[in-house]
């Protein structure tokens, strides 16, 4: 874990030289969080891996869910890459059932990414041009950070660069029990930012084997493996549920310096604990695809999406 300001620009300068990122750079912006500070056109975006929505339900997370009312949504894939890549087009977690925007993404998205195929019904709240919303933010002048936890987030494997390659800013955490280092990394990157900025984060704490550092657990008795006979549904249970409630602790501070901004937070997909003899994720079972959906928009946002008739 880095321990002085220097480890952490070192950490910033690998996660720079690790993949190919946009042709132009802004400069780091070092800060600390203060409460309201980042400006109101800015972004949050939270993904918290592997979360099932009743664990999310049951734990009542704080902070998380101080964003706004929670929604019982169905994620756009079962499996980390490809829930990003929806994502990363526009289409966020949602509940197809309800016609409203946002919480809906067939009616209204919070990101439309202009000149793909996917059309619009005039309420959407980011309207951006390019190949994901990261390279939209850019051509916006947001300064654009990220950080993933899971291993489809790292940007070492040829295959799954092109996720993240547009951040301006990028770290892979390296495994799912890193959140100190990744929010260091935001912290370090966006904290001061007086300009717009859109920060990803993927934690990878509620993911398996649900693990958080100083856990009272150990680490490496997973409790949740595909095709395992010595799976434990009570225990994955328990321990996801611990997570999150310990994530949120840590995000907090984070989640408050963007309280004049727009939020988002969700589940990339769920986990399935034996239900019908599955375990884990990459596979359609309902409790797979079955996501907690929290999120805000700037008052501002809001007023300028409910003036479009
Ligand atoms: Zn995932």
């Amino acid at each position: 874990m880095p321990k002085s300001l220097g480890d952490r620009f070192r950490i910033a300068a690998r996660a720079f030289a690790s993949h190919e990122g946009p042709a132009t750079r802004l400069a780091a912006a070092p800060g600390v969080w203060r409460t309201g500070a980042m400006h109101r056109d800015s972004v949050l975006f939270i993904t918290l891996d592997s979360c099932r929505f009743d664990s999310f339900e049951a734990v009542v997370p704080a902070a998380l869910s101080a964003i706004g009312p929670l929604v019982r949504a169905q994620a756009p894939s079962y499996f980390t890459f490809g829930s990003h890549c929806a994502m990363f087009a526009g289409f966020t977690p949602g509940d197809g059932a309800r016609h409203e925007p946002f919480v809906n993404p067939k009616f209204g998205k919070i990101f439309r990414v202009l000149g793909g195929p996917a059309k619009s019904h005039g309420r959407d709240a980011f309207i951006l041009e390019g190949e994901s919303i990261v390279d939209g933010f850019n051509r916006q002048g947001y300064l654009t950070a990220g950080s993933g936890a899971a291993g489809w987030f790292d940007d070492r494997r040829e295959s799954v660069r092109h996720l993240v390659r547009h951040f301006q800013h990028y770290l892979y955490a390296g495994n799912c029990w890193s959140l100190a280092k990744q929010l260091s990394f935001l912290e370090q990157t966006i904290a001061g930012a007086t300009g717009p900025v859109f920060a990803f984060l993927n934690v990878g704490e509620t993911h398996v084997p649900y693990w958080h550092e100083g856990a009272a657990w150990e680490r490496d008795r997973n409790p949740c493996v595909p095709f395992a006979t010595t799976n434990d549904a009570a225990e994955s249970q328990r321990r996801q549920r611990a997570c999150l409630a310990w994530v949120d602790a840590q995000l907090a501070p984070m989640i408050g310096a963007f309280s004049n901004a727009s939020v988002l937070a969700c589940g990339d997909h769920g986990d399935a604990w034996g239900e019908d003899g599955f375990w884990e994720h990459g596979v359609a079972h309902p409790k797979v695809l079955e996501v907690p959906l929290v999120y805000r928009l700037a008052p501002h946002v809001r007023a300028r999406v409910e003036s479009i008739s």
